[in-house]
């Protein structure tokens, strides 16, 4: 059985960290509270700034292949 919403997930090449989809929201607005940063609305790592990889459009792309 398959587990779909594991494919959502955002990755940081540069720190090699995964963020949840459903996780996004949130982290969002603890980085908004406490850093005054909206980096995550923007796509960027919260942490270092470097442009985070979607992997479900990774998986999008190797599906039209
Ligand atoms: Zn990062």
């Amino acid at each position: 059985m398959r587990i779909p919403m594991l494919r959502d997930d955002m990755y940081c090449p540069k720190c090699e960290k995964t963020i949840k989809r459903e996780r996004i929201a949130e982290v969002n607005l603890t980085m908004k509270e406490k850093f005054n940063s909206n980096n995550l609305e923007k796509g960027l790592c919260p942490v270092c700034g470097t442009r985070l990889f979607d992997l479900s459009k990774k998986e999008a792309k190797k599906d039209e292949d």
